[in-house]
């Protein structure tokens, strides 16, 4: 293989089982956008082993992938769906997130079942704008949700946002006329934040996949590797460049090895001249810009040979004793993510291009 991604599907049950000791309720895991790449159904059928609530996603597609995989737990569609969807979401025993009354009387007559009712409490995205939740009584009579959840739209940085939207939530749910089963809230961010939960289950998504939510020992485990084979190695002497528009030009004599992975595979052109690698257990840096099918690291010091595995993202392979050098030990996402100055979101979301994803870690195993 040229390159691929590595999925350590222990240590993503390993981060879920954090977050319920944390939150002390039941997970409604987020596995849209294909588990923000890493393999929607993989990582559901590993999280099965937490016995969370359900799944979360975004689109009818992705629900009805999971439910075709034999996943038997509710599935919320939490991004709205256009009418003309929600008979497909119906036929694959999907749960919508609604947040108007049209749109639930829609759901009633494709034939309903349950759903979530979607409240706003300040991110101006999607669902019922709290303070309106009222105008939604005769609806949500006739057709009643089995649960009912918000967004926080500032976890990370902002804990008085969380304070104010929970409020906003609390005086929405006082409007119902019931209360609906399942209420839910709390993102990574919030879970991390806020600790003990108010509500009945979390739904976590970047944590899980060993992102955000915290610094250090507080962070999650690694989840995710981009790995890439060295293909090509040269010499550059000194005044000549590396790559497209020659941004990186050396002064001194350096070797230079291209590996086998470039921005079509969803390693970021932002990375180009700031990203490091692991290569036989040293911390190398990426030279010039990323292309599409290949980057360039400078090896110089660095003993290298084609075929030698590279790590552009996550942690490091397991090298069975030898030492490695300091800071060799893997590239941290959400590190990499803010030196590049993109979100480690798109990071994740962006690698699942042309990428075989190989699993590791299974309980099984
Ligand atoms: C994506 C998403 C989450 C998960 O957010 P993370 O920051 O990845 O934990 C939770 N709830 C909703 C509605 C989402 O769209």
């Amino acid at each position: 293989m040229r390159a691929w991604i590595e999925v350590d599907l222990g240590a993503l049950v390993r981060n879920g089982a954090r977050l319920v000791a944390r939150a002390g309720v039941p997970l409604l895991p987020m596995v849209k956008a294909d588990a923000y790449g890493l393999g929607a159904v993989p990582v559901a059928r590993a999280l099965e082993a937490l016995d969370p609530w359900g799944f979360g996603v975004a689109t009818a597609d992705e629900g009805a992938e999971l439910r075709h995989a034999g996943i038997r737990r509710p599935v919320v569609i939490f991004t709205p769906l256009l009418p003309a969807d929600l008979a497909a979401a119906r036929a694959a025993g999907l749960t919508p997130a609604l947040g108007d009354a049209r749109s639930i009387a829609a759901w009633a007559e494709a034939g309903g079942g349950p759903w979530h009712l979607a409240v706003d409490t300040g991110m101006h995205r999607a669902g019922a704008k709290w303070s309106d939740v009222g105008a939604l009584r005769d609806a949500v009579t006739r057709c009643p949700p089995e649960g009912v959840f918000t967004h926080f739209h500032s976890a990370e940085d902002d804990a008085a946002s969380l304070v104010e939207q929970t409020e906003r939530f609390e005086w929405a749910l006082a409007a119902l006329p019931f209360r609906p089963a399942v209420r839910h809230a709390e993102n990574s961010a919030a879970i991390v934040r806020l600790g003990a939960s108010a509500w009945s289950v979390v739904r976590p998504g970047i944590f899980l996949f060993g992102a955000g939510g915290g610094d250090g020992s507080d962070g999650p485990e690694p989840v995710a590797a981009l790995r890439a084979r060295v293909i090509d190695l040269h010499a550059v002497a000194p005044g000549e460049g590396v790559s497209y528009g020659m941004r990186y030009r050396v002064a001194g004599a350096r070797r230079v090895a291209t590996v086998a992975a470039g921005y079509a595979d969803g390693y970021r052109r932002a990375f180009s001249n700031v990203g490091r690698a692991i290569i036989n257990g040293h911390r190398v840096a990426v030279t010039g810009t990323v292309t599409m099918d290949m980057t360039m690291l400078d090896v110089t010091d660095v003993p290298c040979a084609i075929g030698d595995v590279v790590t552009l993202l996550g942690p490091a392979p397991r090298t069975g004793g030898t030492g490695r050098a300091e800071g060799a030990e893997g590239i941290d996402l959400t590190t990499a993510a803010r030196e590049a100055e993109i979100a480690v979101y798109e990071v994740l979301t962006g690698l699942h291009a042309r990428l075989p994803r190989v699993y590791v870690g299974a309980r099984d195993e």
